[in-house]
Order: structure tokens, then C-alpha cells, then sequence
């Protein structure tokens, strides 16, 4: 028997790495997995060949790992615990929308059903957590959006920000101090590609000069 916080770990990074893939890419390579765990390759493949026998993954040698339907709605489960815990956490509890991701990364695999449910029914049934990160349903469905970046972005139209896709609290604070949490406004003035950055116009027509790789983790819609 594999420790389940273990097993939930691993169905996460694969359906957090799958997403990166552009299609018709459908496994992620095991390279990438492991990194992303931080552990050898070695160690990935004798835990991806545990879950395949468990039918939560396919497993091709020397291409890669995808999800099955059943390891799919497991991974969104705990995707769904992670993330009404950090909301749970900042909009009860108080604590920073820096400071919550490590809890929860705890938390998610030890909540009950029922506790889940219920800290649910308090947040009021909340579609997205204080990142902008979508909540999975019950079910284990996600709703599912195709978002630009700051890096990909149509210049000099009105947009706000939508989803922070970076939970490192260095940061995180970076964007709170800029203004540019989910929900604030946000236009592109220019892209300097000698300099590799983005200017950008946030609140109060205050112009910000981002990095392209901080810039690709900012995610907008249209205003
Ligand atoms: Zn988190």
C-alpha cells in the first residue's frame, strides 16, 4: 500500500504537469514529473508504474504519463481540498494569501469529506480560490478556460488580472504591492524584447516593468 499523500501528490503534479502540454502532446514527459516533485527519475518511475497498476495512470515507457479518468477526478479532489483551504484560510481564518499554500498543501490530504463540505458551504460555494485558481466541483469537474498571459496578451487593451499562476510568496507579495491581485486592472503599454520585459499600466494609470517570466505567470481576460 502507497501512502495516499503520496498518491495524491503524484496525481496532482501530473494534472498540474499535463496542463502545460500543448496538444497533441497528451503524456507528460517522466523528466518533467520528477522535477517538478523534486525527486530522481528513477523514483518517479517506480511510482508511476504503482499508480498504473492501480489504474490512476497510463504508462508508456520512454514517453511518458497521463491521467486516467479515475486518477483525473482523484487528482481534481484534492485540487478542490487544496484550494477551499487556502480560501477557507484567508477569508475566515485571516492569514495573507501568501502564507497559506504551504498549509494547505498540508491540510489537503488530511481533511475530511465532510469538513470540506462544510468550510464550502461558509465560503459560500466559492468558484475560485485567492489565486484565481478554479475550484473543482464536487464531482471533480473543472471549468476549464483558455486565459492569455501578460506575455501573450493583445497591447494596449482594457483587461483585469485573473489568475496568479505562481504561489511563491516572494511573489506573491510582488503582485499585492503592484496591485495586480485578481480582479484589479491591467493593460499592456509595451513589450521590450532586447530587455526580455513587459510594461504594464495597473491602478491608478501606475506604469510597472515586469520580467517576461513573471509577466507569463500573470493570467488576464478582457475588462
Ligand atoms: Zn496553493
Amino acid at each position: 500500500m502507497l501512502p495516499s499523500s503520496t498518491v495524491e501528490n503524484y496525481l496532482k503534479a501530473i494534472y498540474q504537469g499535463a496542463a502545460t502540454l500543448t496538444p497533441p502532446h497528451r503524456l507528460l514527459p517522466m523528466g518533467q514529473l520528477a522535477s517538478a516533485l523534486g525527486v530522481v527519475p528513477g523514483t518517479a518511475t517506480t511510482m508511476v508504474k504503482a499508480l498504473a497498476e492501480s489504474g490512476l495512470v497510463e504508462y508508456e515507457p520512454y514517453s511518458g504519463v497521463a491521467l486516467t479518468p479515475a486518477g483525473h477526478k482523484l487528482a481534481a479532489l484534492v485540487l478542490r481540498r487544496h484550494r477551499l483551504i487556502e480560501l477557507f484560510l484567508v477569508q475566515v481564518m485571516g492569514m495573507k494569501w501568501d502564507e497559506v499554500h504551504d498549509d494547505a498543501e498540508q491540510l489537503e490530504h488530511v481533511v475530511s469529506e465532510r469538513l470540506i463540505e462544510r468550510m464550502d458551504e461558509m465560503l459560500g460555494h466559492p468558484t475560485h480560490d485567492p489565486h484565481g485558481d478554479p475550484i473543482p466541483g464536487r464531482d471533480g469537474t473543472i471549468a476549464h478556460r483558455h486565459l492569455d498571459s501578460l506575455l501573450t496578451c493583445p497591447i494596449d487593451t482594457p483587461l483585469k488580472v485573473t489568475r496568479i499562476a505562481d504561489q511563491d510568496p516572494a511573489f506573491l507579495r510582488f503582485i499585492e504591492t503592484n496591485e495586480l491581485k485578481p480582479g484589479q486592472p491591467v493593460d499592456v503599454v509595451g513589450r521590450d524584447a532586447a530587455a526580455d520585459s513587459v510594461i504594464v499600466r495597473g491602478k491608478d494609470q501606475r506604469r510597472i516593468t515586469i520580467g517576461a517570466r513573471a509577466a507569463s505567470k500573470l493570467l488576464v481576460e478582457p475588462r
